[in-house]
């Protein structure tokens, strides 16, 4: 087998390997292509169901900047059962709700044999969860790199007005067109970026799990996360000028770390202690019935605070652990240079609920970060304090 580390990620689809971690992998996705005009792969991607039903599903927005163009390509080359779903919302935005999931239900139909999910955060997750119930593989066409939720088998959903993330299923195929990637509004643009700059703290925190609580990690994984975030943040001064190349950049170390998840079947990879202060501040803001700032953008904020953590715990930390984490001001730099909040403050996080979230972030879940360790450690509350002053004045 060729050496996972030296794959391009259009290879990566289908892989199986015995890794150095003492696991079996496997990544169930057939299909990812991610380039300038990666739209045309689409009939290529979708050529096993040719002859059969296929419902494709957008927003007038989506519509727009690609599922027309998706609908032509496919009926170009011979697809001739394409039927289309339209979310016309006006200007309201849409709700991966029980009406939203509902509707997608009822438009498919008996003989409809793979979905087409032309969008990102929303129609992504409501079609990823429909299909995930129905047995339908579902091939999503990203519009933009918000998130790396694209290749993951989570799909965060509402019901009853609450919001949660039952498990659904992988998709079949991804196309990340960066012609299609680059109309995305720059906040979307910036809110992929914080999630993927969350992912620094995330393999730190990793570590220390694996050092201070004896957790499994596979180094496999570790690395190829680690290879697509260099590239990412090499080309980190093209996102704000929309650079095509940042952007595919971008999208790969968004799925990258999609596919890291995929393999260890852990959202390790991907989350750490950053991703519980963004849920914590998150929780707060749907309890008090706004809504909640974009995902990723909380997570960049709150990765140069967990990085603050990481540096005034080093001198309890277990060896080696601390060097994996940049100083703060490198990763707020890095925020920065990719045109990215960088400061709780700036995107509006109250002082109060800051300082909640540095003393309750680890109860948001199960699992053991250096919020637990500081915790563990008697050392939480005398940060929570330091870094709220800091973080606020
Ligand atoms: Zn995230
Ligand atoms: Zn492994």
């Amino acid at each position: 087998m060729q050496d996972i580390l030296q794959m391009k990620i259009e290879e990566m689809p289908g892989l199986e390997f015995d890794c150095s971690c003492g696991r079996h992998h496997s990544f169930s996705v057939q299909g990812i292509s991610i380039r300038k005009g990666a739209i045309e792969d689409l009939p290529r991607m979708a050529a096993p169901f040719k002859d059969d039903k296929i419902l494709i599903v957008f927003d007038s927005n989506t519509y727009r900047v690609a599922g027309e163009t998706a609908v032509r390509l496919l009926r170009e080359n011979g697809f001739t059962k394409v039927k289309e779903l339209l979310f016309d919302t006006g200007s309201d935005i849409l709700i991966p709700d029980e009406r939203t999931l509902g509707r997608i239900l009822q438009e498919q139909d008996l003989d409809c044999k793979l979905m087409i999910a032309v969008g990102s955060g929303v129609i992504n997750d409501s079609v990823k969860f429909v299909t995930s119930r129905t047995g339908l593989p579902f091939i999503i066409v990203a519009t933009a790199p918000s998130m790396d939720g694209y290749v993951s088998d989570g799909a965060p959903i509402f019901s009853h007005g609450y919001k949660y993330s039952p498990q659904a299923h992988l998709t079949y195929g991804l196309v990340g067109d960066t012609d299609i990637l680059k109309t995305a509004p720059q906040d979307m643009i910036q809110a992929g970026f914080g999630d993927v700059v969350g992912k620094i703290t995330a393999i730190a925190d990793w570590d220390l799990a694996v050092k201070a609580n004896g957790d499994y990690r596979c180094d496999t994984c570790v690395r190829l996360v680690e290879k697509a975030l260099e590239k990412c943040f090499a080309k980190a001064e093209g996102l704000p000028e929309r650079d095509p190349e940042a952007l595919g950049a971008l999208m790969e170390a968004l799925t990258m770390t999609g596919v890291a998840m995929a393999l260890v079947n852990i959202s390790r990879p991907a989350s750490g202690a950053e991703h519980m202060l963004s849920h914590f501040w998150e929780m707060d803001y749907i309890d008090r019935g706004l809504n909640p700032i974009h995902h990723g953008i909380q997570v960049g904020v709150a990765t140069v605070v967990i990085a603050r953590f990481f540096e005034e715990l080093a001198d309890i930390l277990p060896e080696g652990t601390a060097a994996l984490c940049p100083p703060a001001r490198e990763i707020e730099a890095l925020l920065r240079k990719g045109g990215a909040p960088a400061s709780p403050k700036e995107i509006g996080i109250s002082r109060t609920l800051f300082h909640e979230s540095l003393i309750k972030g680890w109860t948001v879940r199960p699992r053991y970060s250096i919020l637990q360790f500081a915790k563990d450690r008697e050392r939480l509350t005398a940060l929570a304090d330091q870094l709220t002053e800091e973080f606020y004045g």
